[in-house]
């Protein structure tokens, strides 16, 4: 099997050229013709010498992930399940909001972090994504919306699909590497935004070698019994350790961390989890993104009426904080991280043993359909 170029960062692919006796300017070219031109064919690289061409045809892969299903919601979110080299799938999420369109790529096929709450938990850690299908998600997907629609084009990433990214360290790095790079995609630092749950060694490294871009901590719980039996991470790096960490991340002027918390109905949405989030966090350093739970079948938690929601909100804004509600996208298109790709697998599972899909009837309709076409 061939390795994929979307692997290489610009410095990798210049030290490549350099050993293989290429002139380390062909970097430059390339980057432009793959990332800004979207020509993946090197006999097309018109400024690019014959050798050079050759040896890139004849060791390197250019080809983009398979979208084994796609579906549009009524609210514009476009979910894909897309497949890889050795056939493993991940789900990658196009989201629109006011004037962005983010894409929310996944890390690692499955995820060993084991959040109560998560789909994609379930599925236990199956291995850690490449750079090239991290950075494949996003030109699969453009790629798919430069076809399909017109003109609309990603601006943003979010690294908050399945996995969770610093246990991924060294890829999710490269991948970044790549999407930051000016000679190719040239997306800004603020437009890339790194979500964890929590695993502080990683943390602490991201202020000495990982690419500036936004953070987002995943918390859930400002009480560590409450967020361990959340997220069993808060065993081994409490809160006190993660926030230790994150104090080390250095903040430039006019930056803050986001916090994720997610509502759930009777578990963190009382009066004594508001105090106790108001004494962790610094009103100042920090927003709050509430995210109300977002039920799937067989999910044990519950989301917790409009009015708490509300009632939340206001008490952190009261308490000087920068609280906004995320609102659920994409729920009528199995909106829930992790849910499409179990659905999906399922499927497979059957289809191995019978000629045609047998459809098992909890799958929705919407996924019905492109299965059966
Ligand atoms: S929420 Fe994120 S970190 Fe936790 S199990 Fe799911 S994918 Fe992993």
């Amino acid at each position: 099997m061939k390795q994929s170029f979307f692997d290489l960062t610009y410095d990798d692919l210049k030290a490549l050229l350099i050993e293989k006796g290429f002139s380390p300017f062909g970097a430059t070219q390339m980057f432009n013709w793959v990332y800004k031109k979207w020509v993946h064919d090197p006999n097309e690289w018109s400024n690019v010498s014959k050798a050079a061409k050759e040896f890139f045809i004849e060791n390197y892969d250019f080809s983009l992930l398979k979208i084994v299903w796609s579906g549009l919601s009524k609210d514009g979110t476009r979910k894909f399940l897309v497949k890889m080299q050795d056939g493993q799938t991940v789900e990658t999420v196009a989201i629109p909001a006011r004037d962005r369109l983010t894409l929310c790529v996944s890390s690692q096929v499955g995820c060993a972090v084991g959040c109560t709450f998560c789909h994609t938990a379930t599925q236990g850690l199956k291995r850690h994504l490449k750079p090239s299908e991290v950075v494949l998600q996003y030109l699969t997907v453009q790629k798919f919306l430069n076809d399909n629609t017109s003109g609309d084009k990603l601006t943003n990433i979010v690294y908050m699909g399945q996995g969770e990214p610093l246990h991924n360290y060294e890829n999710m790095k490269k991948a970044t590497e790549i999407f930051l790079c000016q000679q190719g995609l040239g997306l800004g630092q603020r437009r890339i935004t790194l979500s964890t749950s929590g695993m502080v060694p990683a943390i602490e490294k991201l202020a000495i070698d990982f690419p500036t871009v936004n953070i987002a901590i995943s918390l859930h719980s400002a009480r560590n019994d409450v967020r361990t039996a959340l997220m069993p991470i808060n065993k081994v790096y409490d809160l006190e350790r993660l926030f230790g960490a994150i104090k080390k991340i250095p903040l430039k002027a006019h930056r803050r961390i986001t916090y994720e918390y997610l509502l759930i109905d009777g578990m963190n949405d009382q009066m004594e989890d508001v105090v106790a989030l108001a004494e962790l966090l610094n009103s100042k350093e920090s927003k709050i993104n509430l995210i109300p739970f977002n039920e799937y079948p067989g999910s044990e938690y519950k989301r917790p009426s409009e009015e708490k929601i509300m009632w939340f909100l206001d008490h952190m804004i009261k308490r000087g904080f920068t609280c906004t509600i995320r609102t659920t996208k994409g729920s009528d298109i199995l909106a829930a991280c992790g849910q499409l790709k179990s659905e999906f697998d399922k499927v497979n599972v059957w289809d191995n043993n019978s000629s045609r899909p047998v459809i098992l009837p909890n799958i929705s309709r919407s996924v019905r359909q492109n299965l059966q076409t």
